[in-house]
């Protein structure tokens, strides 16, 4: 799981990231839900340790500077992160060697099915649709079969049939005991799939809420009349 404590993020004198607290659990999907400038991509990039911070940030029970903090967990960014020049192969091999996954060409067979990839193993990732490259962006995150998995605005980009497959994906890697964190500006979509929301603006969670909380209303109502009349 992750766990965060008193968050603080500045960029110069802005605080981008103020004193945020946030614990992602084993098995559930807990989504980071606000509007643009919210902080979100700040606080998934410092859970990833890619920035300087105030406060503490636990992965798997292990500070996330600590090399078996790194080992448990996998980021997917916003904009995918990949060589334009290396095939969807060669990707995989990289992350297999970066990573010693143990028989990870194997492993990668059956994410390559999943994200319908198989197909595609020899293109280079120049030749890959934009949902594409998000897929092999994920399908790396997965190979190292993660403990906890952050992943950035992932629908952003994506046509509709490939939201709900990726969304499917997500839960489906949640149910398997995996705690995955979701950043998202999007309501609609993850209104049916979360377990736990935390609504984040200017910087701040402004609330906390459970699936279970929630009764007849839709996590988006919810959002919205929380945020009504500002
Ligand atoms: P979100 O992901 O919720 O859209 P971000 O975390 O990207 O929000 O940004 C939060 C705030 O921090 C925004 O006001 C943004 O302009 C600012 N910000 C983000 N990155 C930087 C940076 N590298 N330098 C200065 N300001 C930044
Ligand atoms: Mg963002």
């Amino acid at each position: 799981m992750i766990e965060i404590r008193h968050l603080t993020k500045k960029y110069g004198d802005f605080k981008a990231v103020d004193d945020v607290e946030l614990i992602a659990e084993s098995g559930k999907i807990t989504i980071l839900l606000g509007p643009n400038g919210a902080g979100k991509s700040t606080t998934i990039k410092s859970i990833a340790n890619l920035l300087k911070f105030e406060g503490s940030i636990d992965i798997c029970g292990y500070d996330n500077a600590s090399i078996e903090a790194k080992r448990c967990f996998g980021y997917v960014p916003e904009t995918p992160v990949l060589y334009d020049l290396l095939t969807v192969e060669e990707h995989i091999d990289f992350i297999g060697h970066a990573y010693q996954i143990e028989n990870y060409k194997q492993k990668a067979e059956k994410y390559l099915e999943l994200f319908q990839l198989t197909e595609k193993r020899k293109k280079m990732a120049k030749e890959l649709s934009k949902g594409m490259t998000q897929k092999l962006s994920m399908l790396l995150a997965f190979m190292i079969e993660p403990k906890a998995l952050l992943v950035d605005e992932p629908m952003v980009g994506l046509d509709p049939a490939s939201i709900e497959e990726t969304l499917k994906l997500l839960r489906n890697i949640a149910d398997n005991g995996c705690a995955v964190l979701i950043s998202t500006h999007i309501i609609d979509i993850v209104s049916d799939i979360f377990d736990e929301a935390y609504i984040m603006k200017e910087g701040h969670i402004i609330k906390r809420i459970k699936k279970d909380e929630l009764q007849e209303e839709s996590l988006k109502d919810y959002f919205f009349e929380l945020t009504e009349g500002e």
